[in-house]
């Protein structure tokens, strides 16, 4: 007998009638014989209508009714899921995040997990039940209802599956797997049967919107493998674990474009100790993710720097930064918001050369121009022109030969 954590996205149970197939498919696996533990997210749409709702009545909402809030949108599908499976004779009980035994830190919208005491669910699986949890939530030390940050269901799935020590975490949702790039911009993309922790952690940080990365962290630290597939289909997904070692003979894995990204450029600030550090820890105290850094050799006594931050980020980043450059002595701030990043992801780039340059070969015979370039061991992104960016991906995906098995 297998112990097996599910988790259900958004779409898959977006209204009644796929929560009753979702059921279904529950108890086809339950039939098996295998011990199931089932996380379940908000209907696709529920959250950002309950965090709309929010604002249209105060402008700033407390963090503790807002995780009230948000709370009810995983509680409705895990209720109607469980009476789902009652309803096609399987004992099924729902848990809401806190009867879980989730305990998370005291920060409200963005909690983290400390612990999980499995013993009420141990009983039940014990007595034969399937269990159904809310995602996305769990409660804090005073007994306060917190939420784990957006798209964290999975995060709930992959923590109970380290948890309760699963023989199998599957991640259900509305694509088939991880492709080599998306499939709806490269025809030729395949789906992946393999992937490691860190390909999987570089393609959804470039933007292939998959999974969530702090929930593929989570699975790396603790050595949870899980799959990734279609709760819409039969079809094999993508089994994401550690590295083996034939996985290093693929060079590249694949290829992944954010188009979420907006390029900010400061020039003109003074070429001496402090400045770079000035600039960045003002966009660090207002919470700004910035990637892709690039600065200039100084000339003349100034430096010019470039950088990306999230779209949505940029007036924020630019208002932060103003400041900052007045104080420093100078400098000037421009944004370039019409850019995507284009990112090539594969472990086997450890070992072998030439690959940056067969990306760069790949956009200049295609006349796409770089405007910012970083590397990790795994990865590199280019910054393009976002009107390229689609066709930017395909020219990567051919040059590498990803269409091939
Ligand atoms: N419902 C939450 C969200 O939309 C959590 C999740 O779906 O994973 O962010
Ligand atoms: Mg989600």
């Amino acid at each position: 007998m297998s112990r097996i954590v599910q988790k259900y996205g958004g779409t898959s149970v977006g209204d009644t009638d796929r929560i009753r197939r979702v059921a279904e498919r529950i108890k086809e696996t339950r039939a098996l014989g295998h011990e199931l533990v089932v996380v379940v997210s908000a209907r696709a749409g529920v959250t950002n209508e309950l965090i709309a709702r929010a604002r249209s009545v105060s402008a700033n909402p407390n963090g503790r009714e807002l995780d009230q809030l948000l709370a009810i949108g995983e509680q409705e599908t895990c209720a109607l899921t469980a009476m789902a499976l009652q309803g096609l004779g399987v004992d099924a009980i729902s848990y809401t995040g806190p009867q879980a035994g989730i305990f998370t830190d005291q920060f409200h919208t963005k909690a983290r997990i400390r612990s999980i005491n499995v013993k009420p669910i141990e009983k039940d699986l014990k007595a034969g039940r399937v269990i159904i949890i809310a995602g996305f939530q769990g409660i804090n030390e005073e007994g306060e209802v917190t939420t784990l940050g957006r798209g964290a269901s999975d995060l709930t799935a992959i923590a109970m599956a380290a948890a309760l020590n699963a023989t199998s975490c599957q991640i259900f949702t509305d694509v088939d797997g991880v492709y080599t790039a998306d499939p709806r911009v490269v025809k030729d993309a395949r789906k992946l049967l393999e992937l490691s922790y860190d390909e999987m952690l570089e393609l959804a940080s470039a933007g292939s919107k998959v999974m969530q990365s702090r929930s593929v962290e989570l699975a790396k630290k603790y050595g949870v493998v899980f799959e990734v597939r279609s709760s819409f289909n039969q079809n094999p997904g993508t089994i994401v674990k550690e590295e083996v070692a034939y996985m290093e003979k693929v060079v590249v894995r694949g290829v992944a474009v954010d188009k979420d990204q907006s390029k900010i450029v400061v020039s003109g600030i003074p070429d001496r100790p402090g400045s770079a550090a000035r600039v960045f820890r003002s966009l660090a105290d207002a919470n700004i993710i910035v990637d892709m850094i690039v600065q200039n050799a100084g000339r003349q006594g100034v430096a010019n720097l470039a950088f990306t931050v999230p779209q949505g980020d940029t007036e924020r980043a630019v208002q932060a930064l103003e400041p900052v450059l007045a104080a420093n002595g100078g400098g000037q701030v421009a944004v370039q918001g019409r850019i995507a990043k284009l990112s090539v992801v594969g472990v086997g780039m450890k070992t072998h050369s030439g690959v940056a340059a067969s990306v760069f070969q790949a956009l200049a015979d295609a006349g796409i121009n770089i405007e910012l370039i970083s590397t990790s061991e795994i990865k590199i992104s280019v910054v393009i022109e976002l009107d390229r960016a689609d066709e930017g991906a395909r020219v990567i995906h051919a040059a590498f030969g990803l269409d091939k098995a």
